[in-house]
């Protein structure tokens, strides 16, 4: 990766590991517009909140951009309805339904007296904070280092703004940013007005494309944006493998990272003040007929997805891209809030009697997506089967190979295999950026992402509960002080 500030200054920056995955079922550049819908679910839930503060009585009539819901955990990020409609809070779990839904209507959600409030208290740079909170642009926001929300009153040490999206089949950058430069450039300038000396990277893809090259003369000029170039494999759009790379340190502040629908709906917020409740979503897999953009609002009804682009009887239904994706159940009912893509598999649904012996290609398996091995690029059909059932691992060294944060997936593999957790703590875990390489190339099937995403979470717990007991061990002991005393 070469990085250069427009003044001039340039820079190398290397990667390591990552993979090219070519599938089959990549979706067409051109959005198109599904039919507006008559309900809408909204989930509750989406992959990083939980929407548990409803604001909304079954019943009420509520308007397009309010809020029905928030995150309490989450700096009280909202849920908001994308149309006008009739709030029923009953008729679905874990959803609230939307009925009598009117065609497009939409305002700001914004409270004047409160925005005086916010003046008074914070100035210009706390209006726009609020309102890109409020008006549901800061939900596209990441911390690059752990995926969370950031807090929106905390100043980045940087900012890390991603154009790429190299995960198969999740919505592509250059699609979204069709006929829509100029509010790309108008909400990086936005950023920049939210920090005072800090830098913002722009990755590009390291081609020269038409696309990067309008890019590249829309911002000529921007001093305080610095162009990274990045070669297209994947996972080196991921913020902490970006972070990581420009030598930014997690102990330094946090690091913001932004991706091109993040820029857009911070331009939505602060050039318009409206509510940013359009998604643009991607369909795409083997299972898809015709992949494509779809224009939809949060609450979609999946099953009308389902009816116009899945064609396979059996099709495993993936929110999100293909690597990192969660399979939607009988639960999901409407597209969630941070949903980027639907990516569709054929399943194989039976298992076969002693089936991971059996010679061919096509074997059943639990697991949404494997490969299995690295090939000659060509466009895989890629079904949920592909190179049979899970087996003991092989020592083939094929994870390692791959994984771009340079740790050793098998042996922390095998040290979870076996209960040793301090080993596997001690084989940096927590370095593992979630990209689920590992388990894609995996010729034995094993679903070593899962399996270290589990150690990290457990680990993490265990270290807590040791701050909590030194906490409690320092506080008895300042008690016994003061009574001796
Ligand atoms: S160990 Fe983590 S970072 Fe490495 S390939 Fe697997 S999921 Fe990606
Ligand atoms: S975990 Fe899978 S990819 Fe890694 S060495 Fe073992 S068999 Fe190979």
């Amino acid at each position: 990766m070469k990085f250069e500030s427009f003044s001039g200054e340039a820079k190398k920056v290397k990667f390591r590991g990552g993979y090219n995955i070519l599938l089959k079922g990549k979706p067409e550049g051109a959005v198109k517009v599904m039919p507006e819908p008559k309900v809408l679910y909204l989930p509750l839930r989406s992959e990083r909140f939980t929407f548990s503060e409803v604001l909304v009585k079954d019943g009420d009539r509520v308007n397009g951009g309010d809020a029905l819901a928030r995150d309490p955990d989450n700096h009280d990020v909202p849920l908001l309805t994308p149309r006008a409609g009739t709030v029923r809070l009953k008729a679905l779990e874990n959803h609230i339904v939307l009925e009598d839904v009117a065609h497009r209507d939409e305002h700001a959600d914004i409270a004047e007296e409160e925005m005086s409030h916010i003046a008074q208290e914070m100035g210009a740079g706390g209006i726009k904070r609020y309102k890109l909170l409020s008006l549901g642009a800061w939900q596209f926001f990441y911390d690059a280092f752990t995926g969370a929300l950031p807090d929106p009153l905390g100043t980045p040490q940087a900012i890390i703004i991603s154009t790429l999206s190299l995960e198969p089949f999740v919505t592509r950058g250059d699609v979204l940013l069709h006929k829509r430069l100029l509010n790309f450039t108008r909400g990086l300038e936005h950023l920049q007005s939210l920090l005072e000396y800090q830098p913002i990277y722009l990755a590009m893809p390291d081609v020269s494309s038409e696309f990067a090259n309008l890019v590249r003369n829309q911002i000529r000029g921007y001093a305080w944006a610095k162009m990274l170039e990045v070669p297209l494999t994947y996972p080196y759009d991921n913020f902490a493998i970006l972070a990581r790379r420009l030598e930014l340190r997690r102990d330094k502040g946090p690091i913001w990272g932004v991706r091109t629908e993040g820029v857009l709906a911070v331009d939505r917020a602060l050039t318009m003040t409206k509510p940013c409740t359009v998604r643009i979503v991607s369909v795409g897999g083997m299972g898809v007929n015709g992949p494509a953009h779809l224009k939809v609002v949060p609450g979609y009804p999946i099953e009308r997805i389902r009816e116009k682009y899945v064609f396979e009887p059996a099709a495993r239904v993936i929110n999100g891209g293909v690597l990192t994706g969660r399979a939607f159940t009988a639960e999901d009912v409407g597209i969630d809030a941070e949903c980027r893509g639907i990516t569709v598999l054929p399943e194989l649904r039976e298992r076969e009697f002693l089936g991971f012996i059996r010679p061919g290609w096509s074997r059943s398996s639990y697991s949404d997506c494997f490969l299995s091995s690295m090939r000659k690029r060509f466009a895989e059909r890629l079904t949920t089967g592909m190179r049979g059932e899970e087996r003991p691992c092989v020592a083939c060294n094929f994870c390692e190979e791959v994984c771009p944060a340079g740790i050793m997936p098998y042996l922390v593999h095998k040290y979870l295999y076996a209960d040793l957790i301090e080993e596997a703590e001690q084989a940096r875990v927590d370095l593992c950026v979630e990209c689920g390489l590992c388990s894609y190339v995996c010729p034995s099937k094993i679903d070593v992402r899962k399996q270290l995403i589990e150690a990290k979470v457990l680990i993490e717990k265990e270290k807590e509960e040791i701050r909590q007991e030194q906490l409690r061990q320092e506080e008895a002991r300042k008690q016994a002080e003061e009574k001796t005393e």
